[in-house]
């Protein structure tokens, strides 16, 4: 082990490929923040986080006036000790999301730092495997995509091979969800999962007519139909519905976590390693669900998403969004609807500099 003698980020804004657009977002970009560590040994850790359009600023101005000097000097194996560090720092402006950002960018490059140090990879490290993960598909089943465009989609991802796909519900008219989701079903129906994200857009009422209409058309899970404060509504529905009900993306802390779990709200974690504080924080809430039977199948960031599911024992699917691919040289392969966790030490990702010099705004 050795001492950290430096600490940089940078900001991206990487394009998404195609226009995405659910109940909440519409945008054609994801940011990008790094971060890297230097040590005292010669070592570099590589870190980061994103977000879906905004505040990639914040997050890097956090890193830089406030986190660096106070890492500078300290030892980089002691991973829990500046976790703990990192949350008091951060306190002053909040107990989740742009400060569980900061955290999981340098908790992240802390991990990659050890498994280098070692020479072994990241499941290694948390005592996973290196088996291939499931993934589900969402990056075409988006809100604007006509019906037929949403069946031309099913076909395509059966066809290569995944083992399940997503659209985004939210239409105005019910009757207009209800119709994408059965011309969908024809499609998947006995040979893969179909599963539904609301993105938080819904009422109890409301959810509660679509999902017994959804329970008799097989629909797989039904993610986020309430915003994310309204546990009430997910412990009713997750009661009085048949549909596993799923959410996390937008929970950022595992103490929100577990009154979710402590009411009996969901069926699916979602935990986003980017967004609860890196990898320190997503094995322990991994760990809350397992002790409540609640199963794991994190949002987005494959890449890192992939070791993570292979080391605990709740683990599901990976969700494929190829957002991320061109900014890493080194990633998981993904093949016939498997994502395999990269035997590269440490987190198994390496930045593609080239792509970093022409998409950095900071
Ligand atoms: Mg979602």
């Amino acid at each position: 082990m050795g001492k950290i003698i430096d600490l940089t980020s940078e900001v991206l804004r990487v394009p998404t490929g195609k226009h995405i657009t659910d109940s909440i977002h519409s945008t054609d970009i994801i940011e990008f923040v790094t971060c890297k560590i230097l040590t005292d040994t010669g070592m570099e850790g590589i870190g980061f986080t994103y977000t879906i359009g905004n505040g990639g600023y914040s997050i890097k101005a956090f890193i830089d006036h406030y986190i660096r000097e106070a890492l500078i000097g300290d030892d980089y194996g002691n991973i829990t000790e500046i976790w703990n560090k990192l949350w008091w720092i951060t306190q002053p402006v909040g107990r989740g999301g742009i400060t569980t950002h900061v955290i999981a960018a340098i908790d992240i490059a802390l991990w990659d730092l050890k498994g280098k140090e070692v020479g072994k990879p990241l499941q290694w490290l948390l005592g996973g495997s290196s088996k291939p993960v499931k993934l589900y598909e969402t990056n075409s089943g988006w809100l604007h995509y006509s019906q037929d465009e949403l069946v031309e989609s099913a076909k395509n991802v059966i066809k290569t091979g995944f083992y399940g796909f997503k659209i985004k519900l939210g239409k105005k008219n019910p009757e207009e969800d209800i119709s994408r989701i059965k011309a969908v079903m024809d499609v998947t129906a006995g040979k893969i999962a179909l599963m539904t994200d609301v993105n938080q857009a819904w009422s109890y009422n409301y959810a509660l007519r679509m999902s017994r209409i959804m329970e008799k058309m097989g629909v797989y899970w039904i993610e986020e139909p309430f915003p994310a404060d309204d546990i009430v509504s997910y412990k009713k529905l997750s009661r009085h519905s048949g549909i596993p009900v799923a959410s996390g993306e937008t929970i950022f802390t595992k103490y929100e976590f577990q009154k979710y779990l402590d009411s009996g709200s969901i069926s699916i974690s979602q935990h986003d390693v980017c967004r609860v504080g890196g990898i320190t924080e997503w094995m322990q809430i991994s760990s809350l669900c397992a002790s409540n039977n609640v199963m794991v199948s994190p949002h987005f960031v494959m890449q890192l998403h992939a070791p993570l599911v292979s080391s605990i024992s709740n683990g599901m699917y990976v969700e494929y969004i190829p957002w991320m691919e061109n900014i890493f040289e080194d990633q998981p392969h993904v093949e016939n609807g498997l994502i395999y966790p990269s035997n590269k030490p440490g987190i198994g990702l390496r930045f593609n500099e080239k792509f970093l010099e022409a998409n950095r705004i900071s």
